[in-house]
């Protein structure tokens, strides 16, 4: 069946896959990092494209290009390309579509690297960038310059979830030329497909809802066209941030549950945000299936659900924070998203420790700030889990 006429659950199970000699169920995994020629004749029309096949894995290999296929699927996207890790992703974008002279705008808000790889790497090349709260339309119009050529949302953006609209953002972007890159990490195509609205690039980690299991670091490119694609696919084989062939089956072993992963996990988070938003001692919730946020109606008109991912204020501060932290028992204290298992984390204690007060605010992150990604346990067992936890404080 051409996945073009699947639904969404049947391309998480089936697109990309391939017959192979056996009748494998499942994508086999070719770990090789070359591929014989049949003869000179046959390498000289591989090497010059006339006729499909692989020659090298850093090029492309049956298993990556299997994961790369159902991510296209997925996000209704002409291509894919799959990384080594979301920051291959990330690099190879900003220099597939960015030269010397060239600026960027993006949302303020975005994941950390790839505001410092901008900064610290691309800024030496001669590029430009300026960073904005991308929610506000108007400011991403005053925001374009003549030699304005990439605009890179983030939304909902981390540690804020606060959501810019893809469509409204790209219609100004397209009026002028500019490329429109969504980092969709945060939530997956099961719940917002940033092309169907609009953008030209949709960027991934792997590492997060698709895999799912903590148990990988990959990264994704989906292009709409295949300009694009062909741009991205050159970029990434002189770069080098290929993924392997073993990560790609990991990969498609793990995203076939998406959608099941999802919706148990966002009924847990609706949950979970409801009980803290009734908690004493919690100051406010930030949860886009809240009534109370701001985007609540563009969450319901640019997503299918509400997602996992919810931040919270602590009104006793950094110290309420690290009792928090020090008396969880089944969310594991870590970074990352996305996965069956829940995570928490206090920025101020933790990843933002060495960070200075100032420059924490200014990126979002109070003392009293906690992020929590859902995951699928027992819903009761999280909010006993919390509520024993917050009793400490
Ligand atoms: C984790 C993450 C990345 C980077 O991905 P890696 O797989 O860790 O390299 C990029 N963007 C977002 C939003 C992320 O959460």
């Amino acid at each position: 069946m051409d996945s073009k006429n699947m639904g969404f659950n049947t391309k998480l199970v089936h697109a990309g896959d391939f017959e192979d000699a056996f009748g494998s169920a499942v994508v086999p995994i070719y770990q090789t990092s070359t591929f014989a020629f049949k003869d000179a004749a046959h390498g000289a029309r591989l090497f010059a494209g006339e006729e499909k096949g692989y020659i090298y894995t850093r090029i492309g290999n049956p298993t990556i290009e299997a994961l790369e296929n159902k991510l296209a699927a997925l996000e209704n996207g002409f291509g894919g390309v799959a990384f080594a890790s979301g920051m291959a992703a990330v690099s190879t974008v900003y220099f597939s579509f960015l030269q010397q002279g060239d600026h960027m705008v993006s949302t303020a808000a975005v994941y950390g690297p790839s505001r410092g790889l901008m900064e610290n790497v691309l800024h030496n090349l001669g590029v430009e960038s300026t960073y904005i709260n991308t929610s506000d339309l108007d400011l991403i119009e005053k925001s374009i310059k003549p030699n304005t050529k990439m605009l890179y949302l983030e939304t909902p953006a981390n540690p804020t979830i606060s959501l810019t609209d893809i469509k409204a953002a790209s219609e100004i972007a397209h009026k002028h030329g500019i490329v429109v890159v969504v980092d969709n990490t945060f939530s997956s195509p099961y719940l917002q497909k940033p092309l169907d609205l609009g953008a030209d690039i949709v960027l991934h980690s792997l590492t997060k809802f698709i895999n799912g299991h903590a148990d990988i670091v990959g990264g994704a490119v989906i292009t709409k066209t295949e300009k694009d694609y062909k741009k991205v696919r050159k970029t990434m084989t002189y770069l080098g941030g290929n993924m392997d062939p073993h990560q790609a089956y990991m990969v498609i072993r793990g995203v076939k549950t998406l959608s099941l992963r999802i919706e148990r996990a966002t009924e847990n988070a609706k949950k979970i945000a409801e009980y803290l938003e009734n908690h004493p001692k919690v100051a406010w919730v930030k949860y886009p299936g809240l009534k109370s946020h701001p985007q609540h109606e563009l969450a319901k008109k640019q997503m299918k659900d509400f997602g996992t991912m919810i931040s919270f204020e602590l009104k006793g501060g950094h110290e309420a924070g690290v009792i928090l932290m020090n008396n969880v028992k089944v969310a594991l204290l870590a970074v990352s998203l996305g996965g069956v298992e829940s995570l928490i984390q206090h920025p101020a204690s933790m990843t933002h420790a060495g960070v200075p007060k100032e420059k924490r605010e200014e990126a979002g992150i109070s003392d009293g700030l906690v992020r929590y990604s859902v995951g699928i346990e027992d819903v009761e067992d999280l909010i006993n889990d919390l509520d024993q936890a917050l009793a400490k404080i």
